[in-house]
């Protein structure tokens, strides 16, 4: 249920309305549009505080919230949230790319990768530590010496740093390092891990679950909002069908419709959508087209011998072709590419 405000109502009788819903053991939620106040009710809702609210001095109108995510909704929160990262900002009319290796696998990979994807107009270093493999015999990350080598080159390179996070236990030393903290595609909906990563003050990029709907998506998200951390980005990163050609399918509708439904900013991952770098580039540039705030790219000096995700990984001038393709899809959306000079604050 979501309580509009009359335009130019006053502080007491936002207070009185606020007052009214906590004491009937309720949460109100304040979120200041352009033009209303709107306060959001968040907790067991029943049919009569309907009337209760709208009698209220102040209250213009009383709308029913029929999603089962309230904090996550394009209704409790009409404008879009725009997230900020020593000074990229995510959810604003710039796209931002986000590149880097599946896994960081030595200082000389990622300085490498680090300086090339920079070059090339990404925002964001991305490089995994803490990697969920499918086989426990696969390579499982470097830990915290990961760690220490991400956080030393997105300082040389000056860009913020994303990173996964697979257990609770570990988010407080993920967070030391990491300018975003990643919920990886298996771990949506551990729901301890989304209360822990929601206590912090990072911010989150919630990858969509294999097997979850968006509505479970957005209820993630809402595990995370309610923890009151407000710094959210969503990531399509492919669900699993029957098609066998690509590693997932990429759900591109996804993108207008959590556009539609939330104010959160929503990038997307096509390198772990497709598995195959020749459909990297097709899916980010329909991503953009489709109105991505943002990419999740890997990219690997030599996807070959790669660790983890060689097959999806572009080499340097693949990812450097990309940039230059996004350009003119930006610009049809009547956005443009955030660049690195632009983003960085001295
Ligand atoms: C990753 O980004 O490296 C990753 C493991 O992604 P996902 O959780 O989407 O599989
Ligand atoms: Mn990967």
């Amino acid at each position: 249920m979501i309580v509009v405000m009359r335009t130019g109502c006053s502080q007491d009788e936002i207070s009185r309305v606020t007052k009214r819903i906590e004491d009937i053991g309720l949460k109100p939620h304040i979120s200041q549009g352009i033009e209303h106040t709107v306060i959001g009710v968040l907790g067991q809702v029943f049919p009569e505080l309907r009337d209760t609210l709208e009698l209220l001095p102040g209250v213009e109108q009383v709308i029913p919230v029929t999603k089962p995510y309230k904090l996550a909704s394009r209704e409790f929160h009409p404008q879009d949230t725009i997230v900020e990262i020593n000074g990229v900002t995510i959810g604003d009319n710039e796209i931002v790319v986000m590149a880097g290796p599946c896994a960081i696998e030595s200082e000389e990979q990622l300085m490498a990768t680090a300086h090339a994807v920079k070059a090339a107009g990404a925002t964001v270093l991305r490089g995994g530590a803490f990697k969920p493999r499918t086989s426990p015999y696969q390579f499982r990350g470097l830990g915290e010496s990961g760690l220490k080598i991400l956080a030393q080159a997105g300082k040389e390179t000056q860009m913020p740093i994303i990173t996964e996070v697979m257990s609770p236990n570990d988010v407080a030393l993920v967070a030391q390092y990491a300018d975003i903290l990643q919920i990886g595609a298996r771990n949506m909906q551990n729901f301890v891990l989304l209360d822990e990563v929601g206590r912090t003050k990072k911010p989150v990029l919630l990858k969509r679950g294999l097997s979850s709907n968006i509505q479970e998506w957005l209820l993630a998200a809402e595990y995370i909002l309610a923890q009151g951390n407000a710094q959210v980005i969503l990531c399509e990163r492919g669900i699993r069908t029957f098609e066998t050609y690509t590693r997932n399918t990429m759900d591109i509708s996804a993108i207008p419709i959590i556009e539609k439904v939330s104010h959160l900013p929503i990038i997307a991952d096509p390198s772990h959508a497709t598995g195959k770098w020749y459909l990297v580039s097709p899916l980010a540039l329909a991503a953009v087209a489709a109105g991505a705030d943002g990419l999740l790219i890997e990219v690997h000096p030599n996807p070959d011998m790669a660790l983890a995700d060689g097959p999806q990984s572009l080499t340097f001038d693949n990812f450097r072709l990309l940039m230059s393709q996004l350009v003119p899809v930006a610009e049809a959306k009547n956005r443009k590419l955030a660049t690195s000079s632009a983003r960085i604050k001295p």
